[in-house]
């Protein structure tokens, strides 16, 4: 079973900023991100996060900027904590 996250190797996503518009899931052309669409609580999510290239439409595309890129610095400091 994949697991549910908010990040990939490249990109992290605020869910509290998410307005489901779909966006992010719908210009994604690697089947990394999906929906939590329950009609009282509605975000992306993160559903297989090996397959993010880092591409970065995602990030482009959303009105609410939840999508942010990993910067280098920060995957180190992930890498060795
Ligand atoms: S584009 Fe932004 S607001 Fe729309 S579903 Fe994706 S993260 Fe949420
Ligand atoms: S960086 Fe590209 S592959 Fe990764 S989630 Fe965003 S659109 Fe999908």
């Amino acid at each position: 079973m994949r697991s549910k996250s908010k990040t990939t190797p490249y990109v992290s996503v605020d869910t509290h900023k998410c307005e489901a518009c779909w966006k992010c899931v719908d210009t994604c052309r690697t089947g990394t991100l999906g929906k939590v669409n329950f009609w009282f609580h509605k975000h992306v999510v993160v559903i297989n996060a090996e397959s993010c290239r880092g591409c970065g439409p995602c990030v482009e595309v959303c009105p609410e900027g939840a999508f942010v890129r990993i910067e280098r610095s920060q995957m180190r400091c992930q890498a060795l904590s």
